[in-house]
């Protein structure tokens, strides 16, 4: 995939019609090429956007009037002249320009190749790289900080310092085992330990914050859960924004599960509302096949989502006390997240405020809209909490978190071996590997396969 030094040309606008389309190309043509099919009233110049009367090559018909942009060398995106052609938005057209190019002497883009080229001239490091897709891909405005974060070299930034720590105690135990005959103590083992503590605690937390990263990215399901009328469709409506699960006064009424993708706080989540689980209908005999496949479902609901929202009645209470129903739900979301919302609070009064409910819930109603904003904010909390992270989340590819996890095994492989009293040559090959594992997260030893595998991945023009 690396054909540095010839020049690429790609549409980089979506495919389909529209007001602008650009084609943008890099290289060291780019600028040749391009005045080889465009009238333009003043020359080009860096940075300036200079309007120009496309030709096809050959005839002498006008096919549109553009703006061309030329961004020279090397203060471009990846380093190289590029030169973006805004022209009309549609396909036939952006489609002969780029025919044009190719003839005059570019190359059709691969998928990334821009991004790569930035790579490549080191404008961009691979976690840089791989946050422009980020971006793009980006369906929530949180998921689009945080790749921008990482587009300005965020996770960068954390990554070197921890880097520049390994090197130096790599070069300190080296210098150690070199001048170990002259009895040269260069570093005493308390020393050693302390530099290994200070290397894996920050990758411990970078490690950490993928947890997080990933729901940003992927989101989670929440499901809705609880016993039959205690509100749940209501609610998930209220969540929702609009009328989606059925709701009526009688008991048992939702038997499918009804999904629906909302944003919470900026974080894509997956609501499920259930049909509700009943322990009387789950044993059988009293409901109907229907609702017996609906309870069944509910029940696959629940094993599957990452956060339960119990719903429980707050006028069904019977002394404050949770329906046996309810703390069952209770006991079987251990480990996982449970939000218990205490629903129909208009019905009942501050003073039937149950005692017994245990874990943090939030009064709400459906009916009234009340505690809504609430809900959504202990969802969110939830999350936070539960995979230990602040805003600040770092880590969003499987690849950064397989790079970090792999340095922070090999710094634990020397501090244990390092606590057994592990010759120093051994604990070099460890601290080796791990700067290894950083290496590759930031593409400072770029291989083929791994440049391959982020960049294939995008889309083209990019
Ligand atoms: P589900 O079976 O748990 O899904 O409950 P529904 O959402 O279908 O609601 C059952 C009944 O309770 C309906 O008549 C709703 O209008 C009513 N309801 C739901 N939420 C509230 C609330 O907060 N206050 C009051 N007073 N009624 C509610
Ligand atoms: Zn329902």
């Amino acid at each position: 995939m690396t054909h540095v030094n010839d020049t690429i040309a790609a549409t980089s606008t979506p495919p389909g019609r529209g007001g602008i389309g650009i084609v943008r190309l890099s290289g060291p043509e780019a600028k040749t090429i391009v005045e080889g099919m465009v009238r333009l009233r003043r020359p080009l110049a860096p940075g300036r956007a200079r309007v120009a009367e496309i030709f096809e090559v050959g005839a002498e018909s006008i096919l549109d009037e553009a703006v061309v942009t030329w961004f020279a060398a090397p203060n471009s995106y990846t380093s190289e002249d590029v030169i973006e052609i805004a022209a009309h938005g549609s396909p036939v057209l952006l489609r002969t320009l780029l025919k044009q190019c190719i003839a005059l002497g570019a190359r059709l883009a691969e998928p990334g190749e821009f991004t790569e080229r930035a790579f490549l001239s080191g404008r961009l490091d691979l976690t840089q790289a791989e946050a422009v897709q980020g971006l793009i891909d980006a369906t929530t405005l949180q998921q689009a900080r945080t790749a921008a974060q990482q587009m300005g070299g965020a996770l960068s930034r954390q990554i070197s310092p921890v880097k520049r720590d390994l090197i130096q105690l790599i070069a300190a135990l080296e210098a150690g085992i070199d001048f170990a005959e002259d009895d040269l103590d260069l570093m005493d083992d308390l020393e050693i330990a302390r530099q290994l503590k200070a290397i894996a605690t920050p990758l411990a937390a970078l490690e950490k914050s993928f947890a997080y990263g990933k729901v940003l990215r992927d989101g989670f399901r929440l499901a809705v859960v609880g016993r039959p009328n205690a509100g749940k469709s209501s609610l998930f409506n209220r969540l929702v924004g609009h009328q989606r699960a059925i709701v009526t006064a009688q008991a048992g009424t939702t038997r499918d599960t009804v999904s629906e993708r909302v944003d919470i706080g900026g974080i894509p989540v997956e609501l499920v509302d259930t049909a509700g689980l009943r322990k009387e209908l789950a044993e059988g005999g009293m409901l109907d096949e229907a609702e017996a496949i609906g309870v069944a479902r509910s029940r696959e609901a629940m094993a599957d989502a990452d956060v339960l929202l119990l719903v429980v009645a707050a006028d069904g209470m019977d002394g404050g006390m949770l329906h046996s129903d309810d703390q069952a739900v209770m006991a079987g979301a251990a480990g996982r997240r449970l939000i218990v919302a205490l629903n129909k609070i208009d019905l009942v009064g501050d003073q039937r405020t149950p005692m017994s409910l245990e874990a943090k819930f939030i009064a709400t109603s459906a009916l009234n809209d009340t505690g809504v904003e609430d809900l959504r904010g202990a969802i969110l909390e939830g999350l936070r909490a539960s995979s230990g992270t602040t805003d600040s989340i770092t880590v969003t590819s499987a690849r950064q978190q397989d790079a970090i996890a792999e340095a922070l095994k090999a710094v634990r492989s020397a501090q244990e071996g390092f606590d057994g009293s592990m010759p120093h040559e051994m604990l070099l090959l460890d601290l080796h590997e791990a700067l290894g594992a950083l290496d590759r997260l930031t593409g400072a030893t770029h291989t083929e396969d791994i440049l391959g595998v982020i960049f294939g991945s995008f889309c083209i023009g990019k």
